[in-house]
């Protein structure tokens, strides 16, 4: 966590899909408020600051860019009107993707596990509480690879909002302490390659810096 020497002991890390219209258009899909979907990577594909290792088995491992809510309570059935007193802080995370396994996953209505839940496929920055952002509804988001801006979006656009969010996750799943969220990524995702510097950013929270090297 931010400016200390605490840590977020992590309880699950839950996904949403589908989160920003440009990202949905750009996937092939039809922009719009579907229901969102959601996805779990394990705990311990947390990654933090420094190297990235390229997963096995893929050509085409793609960045996501993406804000990440730790809750410090939870439920079942959450409400509207309650859903925020559940957020401990918020990170800057990227949501790596082998793209082609996943591709291939969507293609054959397979599961997502091999595309998203992989080793170190969850790099996330620091957290800063709550308490000293405020509830967060406006932020802008980058991602810049080797210096080039890549992505860039504010986190006004998602289509489900963080509170909505996490409504609609606790009706499907009892939410604990140490859960974590990562809530969809803005248009402009792409490919790294050995050797590349991502570093994702959200205004207020943080940033987040990875070097993509050799499998590990
Ligand atoms: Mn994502």
């Amino acid at each position: 966590m931010q400016d200390t020497y605490l840590r977020f002991p992590v309880r699950r890390i839950y996904c949403v899909g589908r989160n920003y219209n440009d990202h949905v258009v750009e996937m092939g899909g039809v922009p719009g408020r579907e229901p969102p979907f959601f996805f779990q990577k394990p705990a311990d594909a947390i990654l933090l600051d420094g190297e990235f290792p390229y997963p096995t088995r893929s050509t085409n491992v793609h960045y996501e860019a993406e804000l990440v809510v730790a809750l410090q309570s939870g439920g079942k059935s959450i409400s509207m009107e309650d859903a925020s007193s559940h957020i401990y802080g918020y990170a800057v995370g990227i949501d790596m993707t082998r793209r082609d396994l996943q591709a291939e996953a969507k293609k054959l209505a397979r599961p997502w596990e091999t595309a998203k839940a992989f080793d170190h496929s969850a790099p996330i920055s620091n957290i800063v509480p709550k308490s000293k952002t405020g509830v967060l509804e406006k932020a802008e988001m980058s991602l810049h690879v080797n210096g080039q801006l890549k992505q860039h979006s504010n986190i006004s656009e998602m289509i489900w909002s963080v509170p909505e969010i996490i409504v609609e996750l606790s009706q499907l799943f009892e939410l604990h302490a140490g859960d974590l969220i990562f809530t969809g990524t803005p248009s402009g995702v792409g490919p790294v390659n050995i050797g590349d510097s991502l570093t994702a950013a959200v205004d207020n929270v943080g940033k987040l810096s990875l070097r993509v090297c050799k499998p590990s």
